[in-house]
């Protein structure tokens, strides 16, 4: 049981790095906007040193387009 938990915590910890370390190669450590390009709505402190320049609405879309488009 308790090996279990630790292999799926394990697990979430590498997912979370990959995550993590994928989001720095993308942005490439620079800090992101203060205002999201695409409708000028104010991003969080936290994910614009992330590196974003989009607010978590306009990511979640171009996400989607993304995934659209990648269907053809
Ligand atoms: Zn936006």
């Amino acid at each position: 049981m308790a090996d279990e938990a630790d292999i799926a915590n394990d697990y979430i910890d590498s997912e979370v790095t990959r995550a993590l370390g994928k989001i720095r190669q993308t942005h490439d450590g620079k800090p992101g906007t203060k205002i999201c390009v695409e409708c000028r709505e104010q991003i969080p402190l936290a994910r614009r040193n992330l590196g974003f320049k989009l607010c978590v609405m306009c990511a979640e879309e171009t996400e989607r387009r993304k995934s659209l488009y990648a269907n053809y």
